[in-house]
């Protein structure tokens, strides 16, 4: 199992505590691990250890000569499948791996397109807990046999079909670490983003005043917070609205009641 842990993990005391928020990804392909994480505020917080990231190889639980990880469907079709016993003996590695540590492995979670479409509220929920373990799917995905048996969730980044669970995972993992504790700097910015309110954010401008003909609108340079602000609300209403009619069905006013309009 490779670990990336920041270079004055050594220099840590026997027994100090290790970082509190930790990823687990089961994947052929480690090297992909931390890539772009690994960069930027994601990649500052875990040389801070703030997050940690454990990646297993799933091909070092192949049980044949050949390493095989994968086979032909049942029933025919094309593409291959991954095997559920190699699955099975990767994912009860990593949780015993993580006993072993004091650990535990946080919500198990198989990266699918079948599965339920990721929110901000479920990233809130994982990135408050103690950790993720996610499972990279690639050929035409798992033996559903290993989803069941061992009782993993579903989560899906969005309705389109990647090559591999390992973009899906550096998506889930990225979206929890900005939330951690420590990782970005105002904890404002992050009550104000998208999904946070169940609305888009509002638009932002900085210098110049004056771009190629096109100002900046006139209340942000007023001065008047509370104008900006109920501006800045008007304007996350309307763009909600407008982009998605989904979101704004479950807006609700001061009083609990729907903005949808027939
Ligand atoms: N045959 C599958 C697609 C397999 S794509 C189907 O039609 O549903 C190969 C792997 O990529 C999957 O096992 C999964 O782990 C990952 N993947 C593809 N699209 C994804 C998505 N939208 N969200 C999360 N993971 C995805």
């Amino acid at each position: 199992m490779a670990s990336f842990t920041p270079s004055s993990a050594s220099d840590r005391a026997p027994g100090a505590t290790t970082a509190s928020w930790r990823a687990t990804v089961l994947t052929l392909y480690p090297a992909m691990f931390p890539g772009p994480l690994g960069e930027a505020l994601a990649g500052r917080a875990l040389a801070d250890d703030i997050w940690s990231l454990d990646c297993m190889d799933i091909r070092d639980y192949a049980r044949d000569k050949h390493h095989s990880v994968d086979d032909a469907p049942f029933g025919g079709g094309p593409g291959m499948v991954m095997r559920p016993d190699v699955l099975a003996d990767a994912i009860d590695g990593a949780r015993a791996s993580m006993e072993q540590t004091g650990g535990t492995t946080g919500p198990v979670i198989y990266l699918s397109p079948r599965g339920t479409p990721l929110k901000q509220s479920r990233v809130r929920e994982i990135a408050s807990g103690p950790g993720v373990t996610l499972i990279c799917g690639r050929f035409e995905g798992v033996d559903e046999r290993v989803l069941e048996s061992r009782d993993i969730e579903e989560i899906s980044v969005g309705d389109y079909v990647l090559s591999g669970g390992e973009i899906a995972a550096l998506t889930v993992i990225d979206a929890c670490v900005r939330l951690l504790p420590g990782v970005m700097g105002a904890a404002e910015s992050l009550s104000e983003e998208s999904f946070e309110h169940g609305l888009l954010e509002y638009p932002h401008y900085t210098r110049p005043r004056s771009f190629e003909g096109r100002d900046v609108p006139e209340v942000l340079l007023s001065g008047d917070h509370e104008r900006i602000r109920s501006w800045r609300h008007a304007q996350a209403e309307k763009t909600t609205r407008i982009r998605r009619a989904d979101l704004w069905a479950g807006v609700t006013d001061e009083c609990g009641n729907t903005r949808a309009r027939p």
